[in-house]
């Protein structure tokens, strides 16, 4: 097995848990691969070199290693060049990939149309998915009426595990999710046998761009904290601050 350079012998570790969220921008360590000599006591590079080297043996798996690398060659060939569409195409034309999968949300069936005709114009094959296709409604699934968006009438349920089920046996070798639900999106996930990735992410109150809510979570959307707010912002993981 090949060794992973980033894990050497670490000190009695005081954290259970990894901690990378609270690692101040002037420390970052791992960026310089100095992660076990200047990382914080949360620093997973020393408190979890087991778990990196076990993590290390999985890209030794052929698949895996590929992946990473040519995740790796996109990032870098088209670093601030590339729109996210570009790294779509750029990363599936090095995996060789000839099949993608659109998974797409109902609502954004006229991005899913742009994005077909991209791929297409690229040489790929492409199938696509919406999540309402089936038009089963939500009933079936256990919903009350008044526990739909418009109660009163027919709402079809989103079918995400089909919409991974229909893609996979049409031989997508990638998909690309467009705008599902959060917990829609995850049930395509876990039932996609295809790599996925997420070209939109639903944010219907941020035009779809749900880091806005975290870079103005201390001013306009305040509304995101829940009760035990801190009034100051803890340095610490909360097992430090014991
Ligand atoms: S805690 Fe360690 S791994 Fe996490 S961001 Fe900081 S230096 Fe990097
Ligand atoms: S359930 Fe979500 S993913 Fe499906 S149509 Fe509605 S908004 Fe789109």
């Amino acid at each position: 097995m090949a060794k992973n350079p980033a894990a050497t012998p670490s000190t009695a570790p005081k954290y259970t848990d990894p901690g990378c969220a609270y690692c101040p921008p002037s420390v970052q360590a791992c960026r310089q691969g100095e992660g076990p000599e200047r990382g914080p006591g949360f620093c997973p590079s020393k408190m979890a070199t087991e778990e990196i080297e076990d993590a290390w043996a999985i890209y030794q798996d052929p698949e895996v290693k590929r992946i990473a690398q040519e995740s790796a060659r996109v990032e870098s060939e088209g670093y601030c060049q590339w729109t996210r569409v570009e790294e779509v195409v750029q990363f599936s034309k090095k995996m060789g990939y000839t099949k993608i999968g659109i998974a797409t949300c109902i609502s954004f069936v006229e991005q899913a149309n742009t994005l077909s005709q991209i791929l297409e114009s690229h040489g790929f094959e492409v199938a696509s998915a919406a999540c309402k296709h089936g038009g089963i409604a939500k009933e079936e699934l256990g919903l009350k009426d008044d526990e739909k968006i418009r109660p009163g009438g027919h709402e079809s349920m989103c079918n995400p595990v089909s919409q991974a089920e229909l893609l996979n046996s049409r031989g997508c070798e990638f998909n690309v999710v467009l705008g599902l639900c959060i917990g829609h999106d995850s049930l395509f996930f876990k039932h996609s046998d295809g790599l996925c990735s997420t070209l939109v992410a639903k944010d219907r109150v941020l035009a779809h761009n749900p880091i806005g809510a975290l870079n103005l979570a201390d001013s306009y959307y305040s509304k995101v904290w829940g009760p035990e707010r801190p009034e100051k912002k803890p340095k610490l993981p909360k097992e430090g601050r014991k």
